[in-house]
């Protein structure tokens, strides 16, 4: 099963820009990236904030703003590791559009619904839903078992050490 590492660094700069649009009741989009190592677990050293609209109900990236996140990756040799966006509050699971316009359709790529606008604490993912894209276009839900387990909120000098391949 791969792992993803996640440097506390992003979580805590993913927390404080969704909690900005979450103090407005508006949601917002955070894209974490990083490396692969040997073993094939994922270690998440960077988050990218794209150019976006808030809404209420949706938000927006456009075309021009993922395409300048890419080109940085591409500069940083990294990859896109998930895509984190807020939800108003009891609305835990993705939308249509979340399904349909996601970052990249990937196998093994992370999407994960922050509810409550992100008003909540954010120090591990449990209280959020979690979804890894499958083969077949198919968004599965991972149980809180399997966040807790594949999720790890690692030191950031330890994350870059993994990194090193
Ligand atoms: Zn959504």
């Amino acid at each position: 099963m791969v792992n993803f590492y996640i440097s506390p660094l992003v979580l805590k700069a993913t927390d404080k820009y969704l909690k900005r649009g979450g103090k407005r009741s508006l949601e917002s989009l955070v894209l974490w990236a990083g490396r692969r190592t040997q073993n094939g677990d994922y270690c998440v050293v960077t988050c990218y904030f794209p150019s976006q609209h808030h809404f209420p109900a949706y938000v927006e990236v456009e075309e021009w703003a993922m395409r300048e996140v890419l080109s940085q990756l591409y500069l940083r040799k990294q990859i896109l590791v998930a895509q984190i966006h807020t939800h108003p509050p009891g609305i835990t699971s993705p939308s249509e559009t979340d399904r349909l316009r996601v970052s990249i359709h990937r196998e093994g790529f992370i999407h994960i619904i922050v509810p409550n606008y992100g008003l909540i604490p954010l120090e591990s993912l449990l209280h959020c839903s979690v979804y890894e894209y499958e083969t077949g276009e198919r968004w599965r839900p991972l149980s809180a078992g399997e966040i807790k387990e594949r999720f790890i909120i690692d030191d950031h000098e330890v994350d870059v050490k993994r990194c090193r391949v």
